[in-house]
This record gives structure tokens, sequence and C-alpha cells, in this order.
């Protein structure tokens, strides 16, 4: 299928590796000129140089703290007027609600939700007054099922999600959607260090972790950041515009209800 986005130009924030550079690499190989962005040059520069190697497409590479008002301003210097926007960062760290500080909370809020509405904010009147737009959240399933480990990620993501719901409705007569991709567990550095780091905790081998959260899949194995891309670059197409508003879970059946 042909997507029909080629020649648009994307901001994929957190995508030297794992989910986000799935997206980059999707949308460059419909012909979209990718701007990433992560915070470390050399990691990123390569990851550029293997989606242009894979794709052929335009890729440019933009170090930036997507945290930081400094990075941000940074990112949209290089892509003023983008037509997709992914926005991405790390989750924050796995712990326990009466031992995190209100700092830690912040740092929650300005990864996992005020970084994606800055960027939103920036970009979606430009999206709408062109009459395309195309944004994307990374959040997380626990946005429908609470992470027992992972409170400041339950409880950012769930803000963003509500901050952009009448948003998206707002900017659906543009043509302009906006939908959250909700992954389950996917094989990235991430999921690992969280299984590393419930294993130090439960006293538990890594591979007794990592086997059980396996097997609590239904689909017995991890999503692959292609498989995600590919999700993505979908929502990102002409032929997804009357998807908005949505939070899709990508997750191989783990979500134990009916709808
Ligand atoms: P990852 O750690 O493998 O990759 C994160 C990427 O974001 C890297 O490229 C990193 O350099 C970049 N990044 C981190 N902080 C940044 C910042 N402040 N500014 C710019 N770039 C930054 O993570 P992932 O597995 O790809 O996950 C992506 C998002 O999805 C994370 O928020 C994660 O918590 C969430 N998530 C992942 C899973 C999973 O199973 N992998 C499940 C649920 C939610």
């Amino acid at each position: 299928m042909d997507l029909g986005i080629a020649g648009r130009t994307a901001i994929v924030c957190g995508a030297s590796r794992g989910l986000g550079r799935g997206c980059a690499m999707a949308l460059a190989r419909e012909g979209v000129r990718v701007v990433i962005a992560a915070r470390g040059a050399a990691e990123l520069e390569a990851t550029a140089e293997a989606i242009r190697r894979d794709t052929g497409a335009e890729v440019l590479a933009v170090p930036a703290d997507v945290t930081t008002e400094a990075g941000r301003a940074a990112l949209l210097a290089a892509a003023p007027a983008p037509d997709i926007l992914i926005t991405n960062a790390g989750g924050p760290p796995p712990g326990e609600f009466t031992q995190y500080t209100l700092d830690d909370w912040r740092a929650a809020l300005e990864a996992n939700m005020l970084a994606p509405i800055a960027l939103i904010g920036a970009t979606i009147q430009g999206m709408m007054s062109r009459g395309f737009g195309r944004i994307i959240n990374i959040t997380s399933y626990a946005v429908r099922m609470p992470i027992a480990s992972l409170e400041l990620s339950n409880g950012a993501r769930a803000g963003l999600t509500g901050a952009v719901s009448a948003l998206a409705r707002r900017a659906a007569p543009f043509n302009v959607t906006i939908n959250n991709l909700l992954p389950g567990p996917f094989d990235t550095d991430r999921i690992r260090a969280n299984w590393a780091r419930a294993a130090e905790v439960s006293g538990r081998s890594l591979e007794e972790v990592a086997r059980d959260a396996v097997r609590a899949i239904p689909a017995r194995r991890l999503g692959t950041p292609e498989e995600f891309g590919a999700a993505c670059a979908f929502l990102c197409s002409v032929h997804a515009g009357f998807i908005t508003a949505q939070n899709i879970l990508l997750d191989g059946g783990a979500y134990p209800g009916t709808m």
C-alpha cells in the first residue's frame, strides 16, 4: 500500500534507538524526510546514517534533549513546519510512590507530558493552516493498565492523554489527527533495563524475569520496533485521516480486557 506521504517532513523524537528509531525508519521507507532527535550525537548520527543507507531518504540528525526549551528550539529550527510529529522521550525510572520526590514527578512530567505538549503547541497551527498533519504520541500501556513499578509513567502519560483529547477534535476539520500509540512490551533497551531492576528487587535471575514476562504475553514474544514503526507510519498516512483521538494498544494481546 502506498501511504501517500512521500515528500512530507517528519520530526521524530527519541529516535536514536528503540521505538522512535522504528518510527523514523518506517516513515523514511515511505519517502518521508525525517528529522530525528536524541541526546547523544554520535549514536544519533549512526542511526541517521543507517536510515539513509536502508531507505535512501533524507535524514537530518539534531542532537537535542527534548525535555529542555533549548533542545526543542534546536529541533524546531531544523524543521519549522513539519507535516508529521512523533513525540517520544525516555520513560521515567521505576520506583515506589512513597519514595518519589516532587522533583521526580516534575522530571517525569517534563519528559512524558510537557515536552510533547510544547512540541504539539509549536507545530499544530501550521499543520492546520496547511490542511495536513499527523501527530503521534508514543505513550504506554500504563495509560490503560497501571504498572505498579512505574507510577511516574502512569501519571505523566495519563496527563498527556487527557491534555490532547479535546485538541484532537478541534484539529480534525483541518485534516490534522492526533493519536497516542501505547506500547506494551517491546524488544528495546528500555524493557531490558526494567527487567534488570525487577530482577534486582525480587532476587530472581534476569532470565527468569524475562521468561515470565514473555509468557504473560498472549503472543508469547516481545513486539519489535519494526512492527511499532509500521503501525506509526500507517497512522501518519493519507489513509488514516479518519482515525483521530485514539489510544491504540500494541501489546500482543497482553491487556486483559474485552475492549
Ligand atoms: P529506549 O530507551 O530504547 O529509547 C529511547 C530513545 O529516546 C533513545 O533514542 C534515547 O536516546 C531517546 N531519549 C531519551 N530521553 C530523551 C530526551 N530527553 N530527549 C531526546 N531523546 C531522548 O526506549 P523505547 O523502548 O524505545 O521506549 C520509547 C518510549 O516508550 C519510552 O518513553 C518508554 O518508556 C515507552 N514504553 C516502552 C515500552 C517498551 O516495552 N519498550 C513499553 C511501554 C512504554
